[in-house]
């Protein structure tokens, strides 16, 4: 009989199972897919490490997280600064003096600041409600029309004035000439890629790849005592009060026998005509000196049931919903419920390790 049955081999899932078995429990992880790792699993291509789903950017501003992976790899200095694609211009994000030098030939932070508070005080709102409203509260409208508004509604599938404000807050505006993507003190990918993390966190732990839970409930859940369910949380109460929205994504990957296709790891493209969100060039995260190179183009598209559920989509409707299904999960006692898709939130991964860390700190005092 095993402690923990831990469905979904990804971050929350893997740290709850590391943290777990050093208390001496004993659990077995699953996941549906022939891999462990979720979302943040990487595939060798030619020794390039192609970041499968989507590519995973590791930042954080606390000390023990970034001690906590650390443990498992060292991370090398990548410093994520995408540039976006606009009407045919090049733009550095996020939005800084190099950015506002671009749009307007403004040298000075005083100069950019009299633009984009005038804008502010023109399109701005006082207590914004959406999307559109935070952006065009918070930097203003040629920010937003050059490069917020076609690529959210192209990354999210609907109107900049339907979706929440907080998705835009994730951007720091800066009045220096800083690309960096991240305001946190720590950064970076891990040398060996996120494989390795993963791989660390379940040394020695039972594995089972390949089973869906969903097929076989009542066989798997007799295995252990308790559940660690990180999985979609609506799925897993059968879409008893309809479904969550997500947002799903499509990749395409193109190994291309040049050295160097777009030189940086991300290039976001603004524009609604472009069908792609991003070309994702995976070598530049670890600084690869190959003579090819593996890019993705990273498609937004709309989520059905038979498709991966990457972004929750926080609208008040569907926060709603999921209000609902939280108050069903708060009624079991042998279920953990944990990560982007259980708790139905946008988390990065550090964020998540965070979140199984105080999971599993609560689970053992209380227990143990
Ligand atoms: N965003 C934007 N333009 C960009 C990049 C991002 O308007 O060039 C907005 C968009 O709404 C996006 C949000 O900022 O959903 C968060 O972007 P981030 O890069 O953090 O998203 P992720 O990497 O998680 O997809």
């Amino acid at each position: 009989m095993y402690d923990y049955l831990i469905v979904g081999a990804g971050l929350f899932g893997s740290v709850f199972a590391h943290e777990a078995t050093k208390k001496g429990k004993k659990c077995l992880v699953i996941d549906k897919r022939d891999h462990v790792g979720g979302n943040v699993y990487c595939e060798n291509v030619d020794g390039i490490n192609v970041h499968k789903y989507g590519a995973h950017i590791f930042h954080t501003n606390d000390k023990d997280i970034w001690d906590y992976v650390n443990q498992f790899a060292e991370f090398n200095n990548y410093v994520n600064s995408p540039v976006s694609i606009s009407k045919g211009k090049l733009y550095n994000l996020p939005f800084n003096m190099n950015t506002f030098y671009q749009l307007w030939g403004t040298k000075t932070p005083e100069e950019a600041k009299t633009i984009i508070e005038s804008q502010i005080k023109e399109f701005g709102y006082k207590n914004p409600k959406n999307l559109e409203e935070q952006a065009l509260s918070l930097i203003g409208k040629d920010v937003y029309e050059t490069l917020i508004k076609e690529y959210t509604e192209k990354q999210w599938g609907k109107k900049a004035t339907e979706l929440p404000a907080f998705i835009i807050k994730r951007l720091p505006v800066r009045y220096t000439f800083n690309n960096n993507y991240f305001n946190d003190a720590y950064q970076g990918i891990p040398i060996g890629g996120y494989n390795k993390i993963i791989d660390g966190l379940l040394k020695g732990i039972d594995i089972k790849t390949n089973v869906d839970f969903f097929k076989e409930k009542d066989t798997l859940s007799s295995l252990a005592k308790k559940i660690v369910f990180t999985g979609k949380i609506d799925e897993f109460y059968n879409y008893e009060y309809g479904n969550l929205e997500y947002r799903s994504l499509r990749f395409e990957n193109t190994k291309l026998e040049t050295e160097n296709y777009q030189g940086n790891a991300v290039v976001n493209y603004n524009d609604s005509n472009v069908p792609y969100t991003r070309i994702i060039e995976h070598k530049h995260f670890e600084f690869g000196k190959q003579k090819h190179t593996v890019i993705t183009k990273e498609f937004s598209e709309q989520w059905t049931t038979e498709k991966e559920a990457y972004y929750p989509i926080n609208n008040d409707e569907n926060q709603k919903k999921y209000q609902e299904y939280k108050a069903l999960s708060l009624q079991e006692s042998d279920v953990i419920f944990g990560g982007r898709l259980a708790e139905y939130k946008y988390y990065d991964m550090h964020q998540i390790i965070a979140s199984a860390l105080q999971k599993t700190k609560k689970e053992f005092n209380e227990s143990v």
